[in-house]
């Protein structure tokens, strides 16, 4: 039995309550949003080329959101920001040195970037949980293949390039949220 998900807006609200300062932008025409383009594409030789066009991304408490975002339903935005919400209090956790440090930095080397691959496992545990609390565990296991490339390809910059330990990471977690959210 899936639950109702809130409006994309009451969700926001919900995060606002939570994180006052949070707001969401275009990265599109904003120059630091351009570099940061610039940047991946080179570092990831090409293999980055959608930060602008797909990638959403926290920085500092503000979410920015690529042109895609106003195409997508109102459902698939509750789950990305539930995943977001996760970054968000990583960040209250840890502060913006470390997290930054952890998430930015260990981009070199690239492909073995633990830091990032530990808080992305975190932030998409909470789109698993979403997936399946408003479209149902098929629909979460559905999500698999998808979320091995992002941690062996380069859209996070070939964070952690081993895929059997993806897919025993994605198969454990899914099978105990789906226990816990029964
Ligand atoms: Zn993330």
């Amino acid at each position: 039995m899936s639950l109702a998900a809130p409006s994309s807006a009451d969700f926001v609200a919900e995060i606002c309550a939570e994180f006052p300062s949070f707001s969401i932008r275009k990265k599109r025409g904003a120059p630091l949003q351009n570099a940061i383009d610039v940047f991946l594409r080179v570092v990831t030789l090409g293999g980055m080329r959608t930060y602008l066009t797909n990638y959403h991304t926290v920085l500092f408490g503000t979410l920015w959101v690529p042109d895609h975002w106003d195409a997508m339903s109102e459902l698939d935005k509750v789950i990305l920001l539930r995943h977001e919400r996760i970054h968000l209090r990583q960040r209250k956790r840890m502060g913006d040195v470390l997290m930054a440090f952890v998430y930015i930095f260990p981009i070199f080397p690239l492909g073995l970037a633990y830091g990032r691959a530990r808080i992305e496992w975190e932030a998409y545990e909470e789109t698993i949980r979403a997936t399946i609390e408003f479209l149902g565990v098929d629909a979460a296991r559905a999500l698999k293949r998808g979320l091995i490339a992002r941690f062996v390809g380069p859209d996070y910059g070939f964070m952690w390039p081993f895929p059997k330990m993806v897919a025993r990471w994605f198969d454990e977690a899914l099978e105990r949220i789906s226990k816990e959210t029964r």
